[in-house]
């Protein structure tokens, strides 16, 4: 192992290539930011109770995935591998819901850590960015979700990216089907785990991808046949408000999602350019988690985009993102007394709002203008002995390769009034 080498199945944002995950963060926030969700952080690690009680004790992610470990102290804590227990949580600490303001929108960004085998798309540190509302039960929250996530996506340009939906039931609905299933599950013939999987996570077995499996699951009872009424009218009405707000799905029966704490709605975003780890972000609605770690009755619903993997999916696609060049104006001193000069007049349009970077080292005006190529800048600024000598600076127009002597003292004018 090379002395460089990030940890096995994590690595390194540098840029250009982190420009993007900043960009995707930055529109996946947005569309949350402008409807009523206000940003939240939590630690990076929580006490194991809360993922094992949250998430779910026999989910891959508490069973196989979480990184634990016992501090000096002897607290067991937990890597967080995923938001949503951490951010009703911490809700629930700060009494956001006893507000008088229901539901608690919220947004998150941040990394997650699940202990998984690495492969293309799938990483043991990646970042996702969240969303949750707290506290009411309205199918057109649950919309509402969908379709500022599906808005993230077109606004990267993403459009290779298909929604599934699907109802999971409720509290009076959900144990009735599961006895159901696990009796149709009983008399295939599957492996030891799988058995035991009937017995804690039937639904999960529905979720199995080999085709062996699958093949035995064509007759497995339907969950839609179970819903209750109630389920049934609120999945009906959040179909209604997506259809009506123009957004595509796909109902997907099978879609049961790796964690135990969801009801009634869940959905899957997936794009068809990522091959196995196609899943680029997911949800639904959680409205027994509050109890399951102590809380009160607050139906919740939820999402988590993968920042990863919608990166991956923007170059699948061949998506090029609008990114601004960081750096307008480029610098170049030719000696000592020029560097001071110049140094002073990017401070200049530093101050003044205009993004400005510098030819530090005292090099040579051959890799110095290389170096201003590179930054994108639209204009650089040039000065030696004899420009100064004459109180003006060189500037260069980089796109019409134009180039013009300017007063000294007006160039950072100048140049603001050129950039608009
Ligand atoms: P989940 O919490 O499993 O529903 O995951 C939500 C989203 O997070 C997924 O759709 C992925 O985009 C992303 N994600 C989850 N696990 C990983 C992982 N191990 N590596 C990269 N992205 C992940």
């Amino acid at each position: 192992m090379s002395t460089f080498q990030a940890p096995k199945g994590t690595y390194d944002l540098t840029p250009p290539r982190s420009a993007m995950f900043l960009a995707v963060r930055e529109a996946i926030s947005a569309p949350l930011r402008d409807s009523g969700y206000g940003y939240i952080e939590t630690p990076g690690f929580e006490n194991v109770e809360l993922f094992a009680r949250g998430v779910g004790e026999s989910t891959d992610i508490v069973t196989k995935e979480m990184y634990t470990f016992t501090t000096k102290g002897g607290d067991q804590l937990a890597l967080r591998p995923e938001g949503t227990a951490s951010v009703l949580r911490a809700a629930l600490e700060a009494n956001l819901h006893k507000a008088g303001n229901l539901p608690v929108k919220l947004w998150y960004s941040g990394s997650y850590y699940r202990y998984e085998r690495p492969q293309a798309g799938r990483y043991r540190h990646f970042s996702q960015v969240g969303a949750e509302a707290i506290g009411t039960e309205d199918p057109a929250l649950d919309a509402e979700l969908i379709i500022l996530a599906d808005q993230a996506y077109r606004s990267l340009g993403l459009r290779q990216f298909r929604i599934l939906l699907n109802s999971l039931g409720d509290k009076e609905c959900r144990p009735v089907y599961r006895e159901a299933l696990q009796t149709f599950l009983r008399d295939l013939d599957l492996d030891e785990e799988t058995r035991r999987r009937i017995e804690i996570n039937p639904l999960r077995v529905l979720d199995d991808k080999r085709a062996d499996v699958q093949k035995q699951l064509t007759d497995a009872p339907k969950l839609r046949d179970y819903l209750c009424d109630a389920c049934k009218a609120y999945h009906e009405e959040v179909r209604a408000l997506l259809t009506a707000a123009g957004v595509a799905f796909e109902d997907d029966e099978k879609l049961v999602r790796g964690l135990d704490y969801y009801t009634r709605t869940t959905f899957e975003f997936v794009h068809d350019g990522l091959g196995s780890q196609s899943a680029v972000g997911g949800g639904g609605r959680y409205d027994g988690l509050s109890e399951m770690i102590g809380g009160p009755e607050l139906p919740s619903v939820g999402w988590a985009l993968g920042v990863d993997r919608t990166v991956l999916a923007l170059e699948a696609e061949g998506v090029e993102l609008d990114l601004p060049a960081t750096t307008s104006v480029y610098a170049v001193p030719l000696g000592e007394e020029a560097r001071r000069v110049l140094f002073g007049v990017v401070t200049e349009l530093r101050r003044a709002g205009i993004a400005a970077d510098f030819a530090f080292g005292g090099r040579g005006l051959k890799g110095a203008m290389k170096s201003a190529n590179r930054s994108g800048a639209r204009y650089t600024l040039v000065a030696g002995e004899r420009d100064l000598a004459e109180g003006v600076v060189q500037l260069k127009d980089m796109e019409s390769g134009e180039q013009s002597a300017v007063p000294l003292a007006e160039a950072a004018a100048e140049l603001a009034k050129r950039l608009g």
